[in-house]
């Protein structure tokens, strides 16, 4: 097994605000357009959004493996392609066309109907009625400081930037065994079986480059995704993380300590046996969100609710502006570059 990089001099974060996305996947297609469109990388999603409480992408997202328990490397497994959800070809004519039935389930040429797919529990959502809920929550690398992917690589083809931590795969030296794949207990690593090599999600590091935050974060209309160096202490992330403590990792029991946030859904309150508001009681369950984000959730979604009410009662709140961000470069960290400015600069060489 490989050895842990070093601690990089930066590091790159996203936190992503659960309560303000639409589900419209326009970072998902972002991305699709941008990297993931050649030969081999049909069914590879590098960033996917999925309805919660839902399967997830892969199906069962969390249930696969990898990851550290107790400091000591959890055995994983990569799921089939089936459970990523394959590149379907659709046949409009026969669902949608005037001899098409409508069908429920959409058809393919071969007249089959997939069985599984990215979000494939869209808005389907969780809870007994009068207590239903869902949230929508996106997935990319999280550029772990604890990579359990790049640990397992026997081929060290996998390293953490010196300069930002983001975490990359060098396809020259990758053989393709997945061991990386198997490890991720996020399941963000793809296999491309017409190359034989593994692939995943890489920042948009050549926008980064160019002051350019990735395509996920500038396309998302709902002003989600705030990316920035953790060491700007002015910043969003490094404010929403530790000094309001609203942002809070994914699955923190899997011990990668992962470079993405994510500020937790501030549900409806539910309803008591008279059919009113009990206040002391979320339509979430505790134990769900707490699973999901670790022990600080309960005080996250506290201190959110009593900077909203702040707010309604027309008092400054930093922690709302911050969140609203009625600027939408205010998002974007130090990557406030727009890239349609530099297609038209001269290229070099
Ligand atoms: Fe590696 Fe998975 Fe963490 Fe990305 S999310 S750095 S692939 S362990
Ligand atoms: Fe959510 Fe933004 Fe992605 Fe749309 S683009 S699904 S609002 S994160």
């Amino acid at each position: 097994m490989a050895t842990a990089s070093p601690k990089p001099a930066r590091q790159l974060v996203m936190v992503f605000d659960l309560n303000k996305c639409l589900g419209c996947q326009s970072c998902s297609i972002a991305c699709k357009t941008l990297w993931t469109d050649a030969p081999g990388m049909e069914a590879m999603w590098w960033n996917i959004v999925n309805t919660m409480p839902g399967e997830g992408t892969p199906r069962d997202v969390f249930s696969h493996g990898g990851g550290y328990r107790d400091g000591q490397p959890v055995p994983g497994v990569f799921p089939p392609l089936a459970q990523f959800g394959e590149a379907w070809d659709f046949d409009h004519e026969a669902t949608f066309g005037s001899n098409g039935k409508a069908a429920f389930h959409p058809l393919q040429h071969d007249g089959t109907s997939p069985e599984w797919g990215p979000n494939w529990d869209e808005d389907m959502g969780g809870g007994v009625y009068p207590h239903s809920y869902f949230f929508y929550l996106q997935q990319i690398c999280a550029n772990c400081s604890k990579p359990a992917c790049l640990e397992a690589c026997p081929r060290t083809a996998l390293y953490r930037r010196e300069e930002d931590g983001i975490i990359l795969i060098d396809e020259e030296r990758c053989h393709g065994y997945r061991f990386c794949a198997e490890a991720c207990p996020y399941k963000r690593i793809y296999f491309n079986s017409n190359r034989a090599i593994a692939q995943k999600c890489i920042s948009c590091y050549p926008r980064l480059e160019a002051g350019v935050a990735p395509a996920c974060v500038r396309q998302c209309p709902g002003r989600v995704r705030h990316v920035d160096y953790m060491e700007n202490k002015e910043g969003h992330a490094y404010k929403l993380v530790h000094k309001w403590k609203v942002a809070l990792p994914l699955r923190p029991d899997f011990g990668t300590e992962p470079n993405v946030f994510y500020v937790p859904p501030l549900a409806p309150y539910a309803f008591n046996e008279a059919g009113e508001f009990d206040e002391t009681r979320s339509r979430i369950p505790e134990g769900y969100l707490e699973q999901m984000f670790g022990p600080g959730v309960e005080q996250a979604l506290a201190t959110i609710q009593a900077e909203r009410e702040k707010s309604a009662r027309g008092e400054p709140s930093e922690l709302m502006d911050i969140l609203i961000a009625r600027d939408w470069n205010d998002l974007l960290g130090p990557f406030t570059e727009n890239p349609a400015d530099l297609d038209r600069q001269p290229r070099k060489g």
